[in-house]
This record gives structure tokens, C-alpha cells and sequence, in this order.
């Protein structure tokens, strides 16, 4: 048996590619640890089933990081300022808390060059960490949603938002697919008169999801757009998240090849 056992925990949890990814890091790396995935159909019970299934650590995705965020008893500062966790070491008895998705976000859209203004179409959660992120680092953030109710804490904290009928179209370095438009349909996150206004002024899109090219992408494509998926958002969450499993016992270029395997399998 394995000396340290992880898991993701999430409901759906069936198609992640978490395991794989972490398994072929355990193991390229020499490292006695073993990744499942958990089921957890009540987000009150995760520190329970946490410490009855003897875990070490764990990853949480939708719909438990902000129950995830509740269980921890020491949170990482960025964690805590923007509310998400998905990603829990357990020390001493104690459960840590850390958000790697917006730093691996954050990596992901670095290799596009010369952006400064960023238009998210999208205000969930995962919009929550990477503005925030985005926004430490000196990007000018913009959100559109579909609806009214999400945007409300993004205005307080003074981004500037939109709905699909107030939008103003103006130029946009880089536009975001931060919704779930697309993943199990063929819908355009936004009106497409309102992605046609934008789009052909944008220097690269980008979308969150992985694995597909969405509608998005491929309106993105017919304007000739640089773009890019979320493998690589998701690979480098997976990365960070593995440097706080093993305790940085290995550094971000050791873990990489060994978890880019799980994209070419
Ligand atoms: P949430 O459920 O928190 O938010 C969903 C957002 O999508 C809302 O803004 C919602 O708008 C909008 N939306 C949903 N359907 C449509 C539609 N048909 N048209 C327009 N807007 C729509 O989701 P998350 O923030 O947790 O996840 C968003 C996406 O990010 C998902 O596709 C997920 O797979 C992906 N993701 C990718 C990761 C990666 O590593 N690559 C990591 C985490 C998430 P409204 O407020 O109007 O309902």
C-alpha cells in the first residue's frame, strides 16, 4: 500500500483527469503516494470523509470549493481573499488550504504577449479567483455575464461589468471563455453580434474548458485569433498543487513532464 494516499473530491468526478496526472507524477518521480477520486454528493461532510478515508491531501472541484474553504483550518492568504479552495494538505492533524487555479491560470495566459486589457465572458467561480489574480497582476479586468445577480460582488469590489444588454463593445486584448458555454452544448458564451464586436479586436481568446474546441474557439479561429484551451490552466493547477502534496520536495520543471503525460495519453 501506499505510504500517502490523495483524492479529488467533487461531484461529478468521474471524468478528471486529476488522478492520471498526479499517478504519472507519483510514479515518474519516485514518489510512494497514491491519487483516487471521491464521489462527495454533501460538501458539509468533506472533513469528515477527509479524515475517515485516512487522506493526506486533496483537490476539490465543482460544486465543493467553498465548503472546502470552510474546512480548513489554516488558509493559504490568496485562498482567503478570494474565498476558493481547491486544493487541502493535511498537517499535524491540521487541513491547509490553497487555491492553485488562478495561478495556474495565470501561467497559462502568460505566453500571450502585451496584453493589458482582459474582457471575461463569465462571473462563477472561477472567474472569482482569476480576476482577482489577474487584477493583482496589473491586467484590467471587464466582466460580461449573462445575468445581473453574479456581477453584484464583482462591482463592489470595482470591476467594471455588463450584461448582454448593456455592453459597450470597445477593444479587448485578450476575451475569456470563463463560462460553461460550450462543455456539454454548442452555445456561444454571448450573443454572437456582441463576440463579433470583440473578438476581431482581440490580440488571442482563450477558453477555460478543456479537452474540446468549443464554439468559442472555433469563432475565435475564424477571425485567424491565436487561442488556447484550458489543458494548459488545468495541467499547471495540477502542478502547484502537487509542489504543496509532496511538501516542494519538487520543484515546478521536475513535476512537469512527468504530469504533461497525462494530456497525450
Ligand atoms: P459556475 O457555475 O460558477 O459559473 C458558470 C458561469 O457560466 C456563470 O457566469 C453563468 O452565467 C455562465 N453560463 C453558463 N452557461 C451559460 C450559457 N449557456 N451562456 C452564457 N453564460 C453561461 O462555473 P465555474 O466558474 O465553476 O466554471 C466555469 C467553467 O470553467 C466551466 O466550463 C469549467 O469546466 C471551467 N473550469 C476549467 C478549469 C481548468 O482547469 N481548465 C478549472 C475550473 C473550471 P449566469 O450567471 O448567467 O448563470
Amino acid at each position: 500500500m501506499a505510504k500517502e494516499l490523495f483524492a479529488l473530491f467533487g461531484n461529478p468526478v468521474s471524468h478528471s483527469k486529476s488522478p492520471l496526472m498526479h499517478n504519472l507524477s507519483f510514479q515518474g518521480l519516485h514518489y510512494d503516494a497514491c491519487y483516487t477520486r471521491y464521489q462527495l454528493q454533501d460538501g458539509e461532510q468533506l472533513k469528515n470523509t477527509f479524515f475517515s478515508l485516512g487522506l493526506k491531501g486533496i483537490n476539490i472541484t465543482v460544486p465543493h470549493k467553498e465548503y472546502a474553504y470552510n474546512a480548513c483550518d489554516v488558509l493559504d492568504p490568496f485562498a482567503k481573499k478570494v474565498g476558493a479552495v481547491n486544493t487541502i494538505v493535511e498537517k499535524e492533524g491540521k487541513l491547509y488550504g490553497y487555491n492553485t487555479d488562478a495561478p495556474g491560470f495565470l501561467k497559462a495566459i502568460s505566453e500571450f504577449k502585451g496584453i493589458k486589457t482582459v474582457l471575461f465572458l463569465g462571473a462563477g467561480g472561477t472567474a472569482q479567483s482569476t480576476s482577482s489574480i489577474l487584477r493583482d497582476g496589473e491586467y484590467e479586468v471587464t466582466l460580461l455575464n449573462r445575468s445581473e445577480g453574479r456581477l453584484e460582488r464583482y462591482k463592489q469590489e470595482g470591476f467594471e461589468t455588463y450584461t448582454f444588454e448593456n455592453f459597450i463593445p470597445k477593444p479587448y486584448d485578450l476575451v475569456i471563455n470563463m463560462t460553461s458555454a460550450g462543455l456539454e452544448d454548442d452555445s456561444l458564451p454571448a450573443p454572437k453580434e456582441i463576440l463579433d464586436s470583440v473578438i476581431p479586436q482581440a490580440k488571442a481568446c482563450v477558453d477555460v474548458i478543456y479537452g474540446k474546441e468549443t464554439p468559442f474557439l472555433k469563432l475565435a479561429k475564424s477571425y485567424n485569433k491565436p487561442t488556447k484551451d484550458g489543458s494548459d490552466m488545468l495541467l499547471y493547477q495540477g502542478i502547484i498543487a502537487f509542489e504543496y502534496f509532496t511538501d516542494h520536495q519538487f520543484n515546478f520543471d521536475e513535476i512537469e513532464p512527468h504530469m504533461k503525460k497525462a494530456f497525450i495519453l
